[in-house]
């Protein structure tokens, strides 16, 4: 089954709501001059909470070719949650994705796969397609090998989900985000093959084949082909070099670097 590549932009706690005007239009303009491709390559922004109704706006008036997704939801869909922001509200914003499980959450904000599986839940309720993020600590990858934290968040996460939800998972090493330090390519095609295995055991082998998984970690336009050569990479989720338009942009086009 072909799975369409995501390039996703998880611009963390970066841009303004005014910055984000300036930049999505400037990413949209440059694409336009070099002739990308829309439909060979989906696009997601994940910019903060504060800029989805501005993005959203440019996306609904048919100004930008963009999906848009949030960077994270409440496991509650209403209620005395001050600082929440709940999925419902996601829905209405037409956001398409939501992440789950960033190891940033998950580490400065003790988020524990539990809380993970419930923002699943939560996304899945309200018709968003959670990007759950898994991923090992260098600490962990020598204590228990490369596959073994992110195999058993990805079990969890996964549980109570229907084998026809539409999910992404992103195999985030917690040593790579945001360090120059870039998993190969052969170590993120070991652990997003293992990771498929996960949604086929969970889910089912319907699923397996038409979920997307994604690599995440340092990911540049110099290194972003090698990862999407590999078999089971099925795109990226992009941090740093995704609020940088000229770079974002040449990610987005990877297939030019290597003529495909
Ligand atoms: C991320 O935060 O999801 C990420 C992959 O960051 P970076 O690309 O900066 O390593």
């Amino acid at each position: 089954m072909a799975r369409t590549p995501l390039i996703a932009g998880n611009w963390k706690m970066n841009l303004d709501h005014l910055q984000a005007v300036a930049f999505v239009q400037k990413l949209h303009w440059t694409l336009k001059d070099a002739a990308h491709d829309e439909n060979s390559v989906e696009v997601a922004l994940f910019p903060p909470f504060t800029n989805l109704r501005t993005v959203q706006i440019l996306i609904d008036a048919d100004k930008v070719p963009f999906v848009l997704g949030a960077q994270d939801l409440s496991t509650h869909d209403s209620g005395a949650y001050t600082g929440e922001v709940s999925g419902v509200f996601l829905d209405k914003l037409a956001c398409r994705y939501v992440i789950v499980g960033h190891s940033e959450r998950r580490d400065y904000h003790h988020e524990t796969d539990a809380i993970v599986a419930e923002k699943v839940q939560a996304a899945l309720r309200n018709h968003l397609v959670p990007v759950i993020c898994v991923g090992e600590t260098l600490e962990q990858r020598e204590e228990s090998g490369p596959t073994a934290v992110s195999v058993a968040q990805l079990q969890v996460a996964l549980e109570g989900v229907p084998a026809d939800a539409d999910v992404v998972v992103a195999y985030e090493p917690v040593w790579a985000i945001g360090t120059g330090q870039v998993a190969s390519p052969e170590q993120a095609q070991e652990v997003c093959a293992a990771l498929r295995a996960v949604v086929a055991e969970k889910l089912g082998d319907d699923a397996a084949a038409r979920t997307r998984i994604l690599y995440g970690g340092s990911v540049k336009s110099g290194n972003v082909a090698s990862f999407l050569r590999e078999p089971d990479v099925d795109g990226a989720l992009v941090g740093g070099a995704s609020i940088v338009v000229d770079e974002f942009a040449a990610i987005i086009r990877y297939q030019k670097h290597v003529g495909v």
